[in-house]
């Protein structure tokens, strides 16, 4: 009787656990980022830290995204913000016609 209901406020927990695992990757990145600007080193090393955390937040992206197109819930949690962002970028190409 209530199964339609607990569908809709469902989160599918993998979905959770992988983007949690994707922001603290994008944030280790941006934290390097930023003391990389500040000390204004230019050793390989630090340069190389910076490469290694930037494919382990693609890596983590990916598999996200993966995720979501592979996921039953997840397709049907995130399918009316899939529409708007289509909307936005015809919007955005409307700009580029008179140049
Ligand atoms: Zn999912």
């Amino acid at each position: 009787m209530n199964t339609q209901l607990a569908i809709e406020t469902a989160v599918c927990a993998e979905h959770q656990r992988l983007f949690a695992e994707c922001e603290r990757a994008l944030e280790t990145w941006n934290e390097h980022r930023a003391e990389f600007c500040v000390s204004r080193l230019s050793g390989n090393a630090a340069g190389d830290e910076l490469v290694r955390l930037q494919a382990k937040y693609a890596r983590a992206y990916t598999i996200l995204q993966r995720h979501a197109h592979a996921c039953l819930l997840c397709q049907l949690v995130s399918a009316p913000e899939g529409l708007g962002s289509v909307n936005r970028s015809e919007a955005h190409s409307d700009n580029t016609l008179y140049f």
